[in-house]
């Protein structure tokens, strides 16, 4: 669904993509993680064109990714993005978020677009605080909320990026369960994370990214038994 060809991205003089190759098959979880500053968000950011890449090529479905225009609205409709900020728009209902997309970008009726978000958000468990802005609900519940406004525009592929990094504890396990569902009914997901249950329960596969490389792409249950690379082994030692 998603193919990475020898894809290099620089930011000014440093290197931070290195001939990336990677396919992400339909209704495949591919669990991205590392060390600090390896390129896993850039990577991310990539795949819906919030970053240009200066070489190589990535295609979704087949089409290459289009530079601007109607083409880019539709592929930012196609790949949902969900980052460690919740990034919803404070003056706007959580219903407003999660219609606004679909009714600017789609031209979906409102009420068509209305009844779709409340089976989103009553899917993650927040349909009791559509009426409610932003500010007042807790951090799982706003990550919840961008989760389902992602949703709705209908993508083929959901991009997370570290979704419970900035979420206290008790907060992880909701958020967690949600994306441990989009997986179990098929969603395409690439997630970066650093919660290796997720991981070892949801994954169909764990890219392991360094320095700007994908050093170790591996199944689950080899990568946290019997990781190939040094690399791997050592961060794994520091994090497990
Ligand atoms: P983390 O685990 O800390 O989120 P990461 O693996 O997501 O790290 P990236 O955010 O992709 O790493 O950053 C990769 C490298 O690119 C880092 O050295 C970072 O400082 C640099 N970088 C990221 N964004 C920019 C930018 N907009 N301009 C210049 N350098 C950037
Ligand atoms: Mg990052």
């Amino acid at each position: 669904l998603v193919v990475l060809e020898n894809v290099n991205k620089y930011f000014g003089e440093l290197h931070v993509l290195k001939d990336i190759d990677l396919t992400i098959h339909r209704g495949e979880v591919v669990v991205v993680i590392g060390p600090s500053g390896g390129g896993k968000s850039t990577l991310c950011r990539t795949i819906n064109r919030l970053e240009p890449i200066d070489d190589g090529t990535i295609r979704i479905d087949g089409q290459p990714l289009p530079e601007d225009g109607k083409e880019l609205a539709q592929l930012r409709a196609d790949v949902g993005m969900v980052f460690q900020s919740f990034n919803l728009f404070a003056h706007k209902t959580i219903l407003q978020n999660v219609t606004l997309g679909p009714t600017k970008v789609k031209k979906t009726p409102a009420a068509e677009a209305e009844k779709y978000a409340m089976e989103l958000l009553e899917r993650v468990g927040i349909a009791s605080q559509a009426e409610k802005y932003p500010a007042q609900l807790s951090g799982g519940q706003q990550q919840r909320a961008a989760i389902a406004r992602a949703l709705a525009m209908r993508p083929k592929v959901m991009l997370f990026d570290e979704p419970t990094s900035a979420l206290d504890p008790e907060m992880i396990k909701e958020v967690l369960d949600v994306m441990t569902n989009l997986a179990a009914e098929g969603m395409t997901m690439v997630v970066v994370t650093h919660e290796m249950g997720f991981a070892r329960a949801s994954a169909n596969k764990v890219v392991f990214m360094a320095d700007g490389q994908i050093v170790e792409e591996n199944t689950p249950e080899e990568f946290f038994t019997n990781a190939r690379s040094d690399r791997a082994k050592d961060f794994l030692s520091k994090i497990l």
